[in-house]
């Protein structure tokens, strides 16, 4: 059997989507499961829709979710250019190649008439295909025409009466009656080769022999096949699979145009998602490891990968699991990767806690699903202290008792490091009786303002002595005030 070869082709037409990136994903973990070689190569033929930045971004991207192409127009080998904007005449070439041996022909419709078509057609409840006018022209027309410089497109001729078919990877035989589909253009009348025809040429000179992609190129594929065969390509095996669309929450497809946060794969590099959190989510959208265990290393999804457990079924785009992912990822990093990770997000001034920036950034290792997260969960902590908040959530006399003797008990101690924290616990628990959350709330309400964050006994010796006393008679004043 010949080496496995994918590809990911992406349009430089926008910028790196979620969908894109789960093609590029599947087509590379299907290549490496069968130790063959993934390809990326770029269709940048609808001039028009190419966005400046694009082909950066894919590449930039897919680096970043750690999908390494073995060949692409950054490190080509011998089956390029891996552009297609610059294999335009090899396209030419052939469609014309097909001209000669009559599986083409030459349409010199033009726009308007070729509108005028549909609506006919439309009218008369067909399917607006392609009317074959100038299949029928004669050779002397079709000269005079050429003389006369009209510009024309190169149709294919599609066979009546047949069905084209194909055994998908994923959901089994597909098969398409021929009276469905149009004569397509391949070549425009411009030179440029149209995106179903360019597709054939490069997965044929690229020796691509599995071609995994969205559902949405379905309806492209039979006109992909007929095309294979009237070049002759057949001699080289190839197989399609179309894998199933993803749905955001609404139920809609994610759309490439819809500009929202959770379709660039950008975003969560910039928020500072963990980023084969992203790779390992990406891999879970429309297939499913054996086992129950979902955090896989690109090791693992690469042995795991198979064909069998590609669904066919819609996936749901689900940004919870997504920052569910993430955290799990982030919470078991070494403190050290942990730190250098982290700060690259960080754009808090801490310069008030100069030598605990560190410790300060360690509390929250467990609880943030992306980097950036931690500014704000900092400056809740570290920055913010609302005395008419507290008093508010200071529901019951217990509680405030407790509060007052935390208060006394700091008074009285006069270095508030780690081992004093724990010592004015264990006296207040002997001196309230309070244990538990109606030991923890008060005192973390005193001291941070709020119910929820990371570890009291490790916030209290940060905060320190002088920021704790601040806060206490702020809360003091407060107190007398609404007296
Ligand atoms: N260039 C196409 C796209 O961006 C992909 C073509 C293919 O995979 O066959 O949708
Ligand atoms: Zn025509």
């Amino acid at each position: 059997m010949s080496k496995v070869r994918t590809r990911y082709a992406p349009s430089p037409t926008g910028f790196f989507h979620i969908g894109g990136a789960r093609t590029a994903l599947f087509n590379y973990l299907f290549a490496k499961h069968n130790n063959g070689d993934f390809i990326v190569r770029i269709e940048d033929t609808d001039i028009k829709r190419n966005v400046v930045g694009g082909i950066e971004s894919q590449f930039f991207n897919l680096k970043w979710l750690g999908i390494k192409p073995d060949e692409s127009c950054e490190n080509p080998k011998e089956f390029g250019p891996y552009i297609q904007s610059q294999k335009l005449q090899r396209y030419r070439d052939l469609a014309y190649k097909l001209l000669s041996e009559g599986k083409a022909y030459r349409c010199f419709c033009t726009q308007d008439e070729l509108m005028q078509n549909r609506i006919n057609a439309a009218n008369k409840g067909m399917t607006p295909k392609y009317n074959r006018h100038c299949l029928f022209l004669s050779k002397d027309e079709i000269q005079k025409k050429i003389d006369d410089k009209i510009p024309y497109t190169i149709r294919l001729k599609i066979s009546d009466n047949t069905t084209i078919s194909w055994n998908d990877m994923f959901r089994g035989k597909i098969i398409v009656p021929t009276d469905c589909l149009t004569d397509p253009v391949i070549l425009k009348s411009n030179g440029i080769a149209m995106y179903n025809f360019a597709v054939v040429v490069d997965d044929y000179d690229m020796k691509i022999t599995h071609i995994i992609r969205g559902e949405e190129h379905i309806s492209n594929t039979p006109y992909q096949i007929a095309i294979r065969d009237a070049l002759g390509f057949n001699d080289d095996k190839v197989e399609y699979g179309h894998i199933s669309l993803i749905i955001g929450k609404d139920g809609k497809k994610l759309s490439k145009r819809d500009q929202t946060l959770h379709q660039f794969i950008q975003n969560y590099r910039d928020l500072g998602f963990f980023p084969h959190a992203v790779t390992n989510f990406l891999a879970l959208l429309g297939w499913s490891p054996k086992t129950n265990v979902e955090i896989l290393s690109m090791e693992q999804l690469i042995k795991d990968f198979d064909v069998e457990r590609v669904s066919k079924s819609p996936c749901f785009f689900d940004f919870d699991r997504m920052k569910w992912m993430s955290n799990q990822y982030i919470s078991k990093m070494a403190d050290m990767d942990y730190l250098s990770f982290i700060k690259k997000f960080i754009n808090i001034d801490l310069s008030k806690f100069k030598n605990q920036v560190d410790e300060i950034l360690l509390l929250y290792k467990k609880q943030i699903s992306y980097a950036k997260e931690i500014n704000d969960l900092i400056h809740n902590t570290f920055f913010t202290y609302n005395p008419q908040e507290i008093c508010r959530k200071m529901i019951s006399e217990q509680w405030q008792k407790v509060a007052q003797n935390f208060i006394s008990l700091i008074n009285q101690t006069k270095e508030i490091d780690l081992g004093n924290t724990k010592k004015i616990f264990s006296q207040m628990k002997k001196i309230t009786k309070a244990s538990g959350k109606d030991l923890f709330m008060p005192i973390r309400l005193l001291v941070t303002g709020v119910e929820h964050g990371p570890e009291l006994l490790k916030i209290i010796p940060i905060l320190g002595r002088e920021e704790i006393q601040d806060r206490i008679s702020k809360y003091i004043s407060f107190l007398n005030k609404s007296k």
